[in-house]
């Protein structure tokens, strides 16, 4: 890893795992993030773009345009990772009074500004991601970033609008031509069902090919319901006969869901995490997922920089009870970088080769290790910094560890530099 990625790891995970420096970088960020003011706006302010663009933003982020996101690609594929999960950041995080207040938006001219101001661009951003991959790797879609039409419709539970429609139909099918799988976010819960049911509906049509997705859903193990609703959609599969593609996570809105639908402890989500990845990986229900069909063909993302929960992963791909699924294993870019180097070189080492772009995964292949990365402009990305930030507030012990592996490495290589390693 270049020397200045592990500076910039080690001042991040410095910041966000002490008690004393966090709270003020979080306000910091905030502010940036929801200020209207050319002072304070990344996009407006050229001094201020420049700092946020040598720091946060070149830990986390892509680039601004094809040619920075093309670079950061390639410098991930150099260094081993199989490929990325490709973002664009543009994202709306709903307050509650703003769930609560939201207008349907389509009607008159209403109607006519959410499509032109929201639903256009988030439709270009996304199109423009999926030019930006290569067969291999995948792309993440967040249905919020498509604005208000959106939201009110996934709150309500309604089918995408019209305009809408068209521009989801218009990526999924380029997805398809480009063999480029999408893997649809998981959101607040006030959203969640709706999104379920949209994704549900395009799994139907795009996944029919036999042990290979080409959209996937994401699941939240921290919510006591997931292992009810996961099986339920595994059960609709095998009875329809498409492929399920599910992206696995703990989950990210801590913070901002009722407290009471997320598990009591850490250890509880632990747990849910760990077995519905067995059944996943071995295609057999347990004690978690549970359901009266066969289980379906699956294709699975395990989104975690949790190390315990992705060497269990790897070791279950690695025994006789494997059914020998897609599986992918990604973390976020600038997060857990000890982590990702821990299993692509435990991949190199298992003699698993990197596979030709767009090669079909062999059963017994080790997990493909991939870094999800988000690109747009600089003031486009604060919210999905923000959002990382508040995330590594719900973990710090594991950024204690990030810290302190990036401290070793810097100090391995300042003694190796002098002689002494
Ligand atoms: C590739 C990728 C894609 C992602 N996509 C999404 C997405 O679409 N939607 C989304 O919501 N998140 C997403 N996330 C974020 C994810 O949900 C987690 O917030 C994040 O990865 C931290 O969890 P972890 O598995 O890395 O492990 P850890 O650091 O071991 O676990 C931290 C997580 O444990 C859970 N937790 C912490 N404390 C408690 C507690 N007291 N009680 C119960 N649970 C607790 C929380 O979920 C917390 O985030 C993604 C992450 C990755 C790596």
């Amino acid at each position: 890893m270049p020397l200045a990625t592990i500076l910039r790891t080690w001042t991040s995970t410095a910041i966000s795992s002490s008690r004393i420096l966090l709270p003020p970088s979080l306000m910091f960020m905030s502010t940036l993030a929801h200020s209207e003011t050319a002072l304070l706006n990344p996009d407006k302010n050229p001094f201020l773009r420049w700092f946020l663009k040598k720091t946060f933003y070149a830990q986390f982020c892509a680039g601004e345009n094809p040619a920075e996101v093309r670079r950061t690609i390639d410098g991930l594929k150099g260094l081993g990772f199989n490929g990325v999960v490709l973002g664009y950041a543009r994202e709306v995080v709903l307050t509650d009074a703003q769930t609560r207040d939201l207008a349907a938006c389509n009607d008159g001219a209403a109607a006519e500004e959410c499509v032109r101001d929201e639903i256009k661009p988030w439709a270009a951003g996304t199109m423009e991601t999926l030019r930006l991959t290569q067969p291999g790797d995948f792309v993440s879609l967040k249905f919020s970033g498509a604005g208000r039409q959106a939201l009110y419709a996934l709150t309500n539970r309604l089918p995408p609008s019209p305009p809408l429609k068209k521009a989801i139909d218009e990526i999924c099918d380029l997805a398809a031509e480009r063999n480029v799988p999408l893997l649809f976010d998981a959101e607040q819960t006030a959203i969640q069902a709706g999104i379920d049911d949209w994704t549900l509906a395009y799994q139907r049509k795009y996944n029919t090919k036999p042990g290979h997705a080409i959209i996937y859903g994401t699941y939240q193990a921290y919510l006591k319901a997931t292992p009810a609703v996961l099986g339920s959609h595994l059960a609709i599969a095998s009875k329809e006969g498409f492929t399920l593609g599910v992206k696995l996570v703990r989950g990210a809105y801590l913070g901002s869901d009722p407290r009471h639908i997320i598990h009591d402890t850490k250890e509880d989500t632990d747990n849910a995490y760990d077995s519905i990845t067995s059944s996943l990986i071995r295609r057999k229900w347990g004690p978690t997922l549970n359901q009266d069909v066969a289980f379906p063909q699956v294709s699975i993302v395990l989104g975690s920089h949790n190390l315990e929960s992705m060497v269990k992963a790897r070791q279950i791909r690695a025994s006789p009870e494997s059914a020998g699924t897609e599986l992918a294993i990604a973390q976020l870019q600038g997060m857990a970088d000890e982590v990702s180097c821990e299993l692509l070189m435990t991949r190199q080492n298992s003699g698993s080769e990197l596979p030709k772009e767009g090669a079909k995964q062999q059963p017994s292949e080790a997990p493909r290790v991939y870094k999800y990365i988000v690109w747009g402009t600089t003031g486009e990305c604060m919210k999905y910094l923000l959002r990382r930030a508040h995330e590594n507030k719900d973990a710090v012990a594991r950024t204690r560890q990030g810290r302190d592996a990036a401290w070793a490495e810097l100090r391995r290589r300042a003694k190796a530099i002098v002689g002494l390693a």
